[in-house]
């Protein structure tokens, strides 16, 4: 057989795929769980997305399926074995300050800008475009192909989640929703809280500082940049002002103080960054409360202060707390406590986020921690468990998507292992494949998003190819 050109495939629809793109790109595909009805359980606009892919998908000769009305499929081909293509439609809120209408998908400067042009609907169509092109070109296939359309990824992988109750789980598959060249590992996400449970007496009279209140953090996966805590001082409160300041300037980060209904506030401000890399950040929960452990506390608040410094501070690794670990393929164990918060009535708690290498396992983890917390007077609550994601760089799915990837870009497929979770882990053999090019910044989620209809048009060549690839043997 000849050589294909997949980009010259690509180059003569390029007209109808932008087209399309900006028709998928209109609909505010947003979580609406206020105005919900049973054929659109999560909203009118994710439902009339999934419904204009199912529809375009029919017209052009794919066997469509609505599952639900959570997610659906197009399929084409014959073969006992079922590729998967993983995507999603729904998009996150559109926020703020954007230079044309986030929904308007207006093309400035060989970009398309609006929500949901790089995640995930650009490359929807992209992957969308690459189907239709074997499918156009007639050529042999020994597996059944399938798109698979989510519509609740930003949210809770309630589209995924129910489709595979009911739909067949494909034996290899790739989801558009993430970087190229290739993600293959994904750690593991063990997010819980660890709750103080005793002592249950309040304290000891010759306490000098009683904690009112102590909160910082939102969540588990983001490192917090602000934190607070209430004091009554009994005595010497000007010192323990003048320790703090000396405190937060030695460790440089900035800060306030107050004193109010003669309540001393004190507050710190830190350095937000994504949980799954906590050193990226500055928690500022862990510094005031480093700094609060060094008081003069009733035996509760004592005992919660100095638990945080002595098993968080300073380390994101889990030394402290015995449960580190690393491995080749993922690298260390992170430990991010994105929301700490302690009262005298219900006493303290640490929710953390945990990404754990592919390799190590989180029920000898938990156990270890069970263990020590209770010695410690904590225990957990709360606990959810990703496991984590690995297709080994020998199958045939990786050195597939590597030789694909570098005959269309002539760049090498490295592969990438992550701390974070991408859509692709919830298929049994499958990775996450673009559509970020190396180099290009992320601007997933972010005001005046895009995507150059140049890497748009490089990923449906790309995309076309490895469903060839893949599908072509049986
Ligand atoms: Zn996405």
């Amino acid at each position: 057989m000849t050589e294909i050109n997949w980009m010259s495939e690509v180059e003569k629809r390029k007209a109808d795929l932008i087209k399309d793109t900006q028709g998928l790109l209109h609909i505010k595909s947003l979580l609406d769980e206020e105005h919900t009805s049973p054929e659109a359980p999560l909203g009118q606009g994710v439902k009339e997305a999934l419904d204009y892919l199912l529809h375009l998908g029919e017209k052009d000769g794919f066997t469509p399926k609505n599952v639900g009305n959570l997610a659906g499929h197009l399929e084409f081909g014959e073969g006992k074995e079922l590729l998967g293509i993983l995507c999603h439609v729904d998009v996150v809120p559109e926020g703020d300050g954007w230079t044309s209408d986030p929904f308007g998908a207006e093309i400035r400067d060989g970009k398309i800008y609006a929500r949901g042009a790089l995640d995930d609907k650009g490359p929807t169509m992209a992957a969308y475009y690459a189907m239709k092109i074997v499918k156009e070109l007639g050529l042999p296939l020994k597996k059944r192909v399938r798109m698979i359309i989510g519509t609740d990824e930003e949210s809770n992988w309630r589209c995924v989640k129910h489709y595979f109750q009911h739909e067949e789980m494909p034996s290899l598959g790739f989801a558009p929703d993430a970087d190229f060249p290739i993600i293959n590992a994904e750690k593991g996400i063990a997010d819980f809280d660890m709750v103080q449970t005793g002592p249950i007496e309040a304290g000891e009279t010759e306490a000098n500082a009683k904690i009112v209140s102590f909160v910082s953090g939102k969540r588990y996966n983001m490192v917090p940049d602000h934190a607070k805590a209430t004091l009554l001082v009994k005595e010497h409160q000007d010192e323990v002002v003048q320790q703090f300041i000396a405190n937060m300037k030695e460790v440089d980060l900035e800060y306030n103080y107050h004193v109010q209904n003669e309540e001393l506030i004190l507050e710190v401000i830190g350095v937000s960054a994504h949980g799954m890399e906590p050193r990226n950040g500055k928690n500022a929960g862990l510094f005031l409360a480093e700094f609060l452990s060094k008081q003069e506390l009733d035996t509760k608040a004592k005992n919660y202060f100095q638990f945080v410094s002595r098993y968080f501070f300073d380390d994101s690794r889990g030394v402290n707390l015995g449960v580190a670990y690393s491995d080749e393929i993922t690298g260390e164990l992170t430990i991010n406590p994105g929301k700490l918060s302690f009262t005298p009535e219900s006493g303290g708690s640490i929710g953390m986020t945990c990404r754990y290498p592919v390799t190590n396992k989180m029920e000898e983890t938990k156990a270890k921690l069970d263990t020590l917390l209770k010695d410690e007077g904590f225990t957990i609550e709360n606990f959810s468990d990703s496991k984590p994601h690995h297709v080994d760089e020998q199958e045939f799915l990786i050195q597939t998507l590597k030789k694909v990837y570098e005959e269309q870009t002539g760049e090498k497929a490295e592969l990438i292992a992550i701390g974070g979770g991408t859509y692709a882990r919830s298929l049994k053999a499958g990775v996450a494949f673009g559509p970020l090019f190396p180099g290009r910044p992320d601007i997933a989620h972010q005001k005046d998003e895009y995507m150059y209809i140049e890497d748009l048009l490089k990923a449906t060549a790309i995309y076309a190819q490895a469903i060839y690839e893949l599908g072509k043997t049986e």
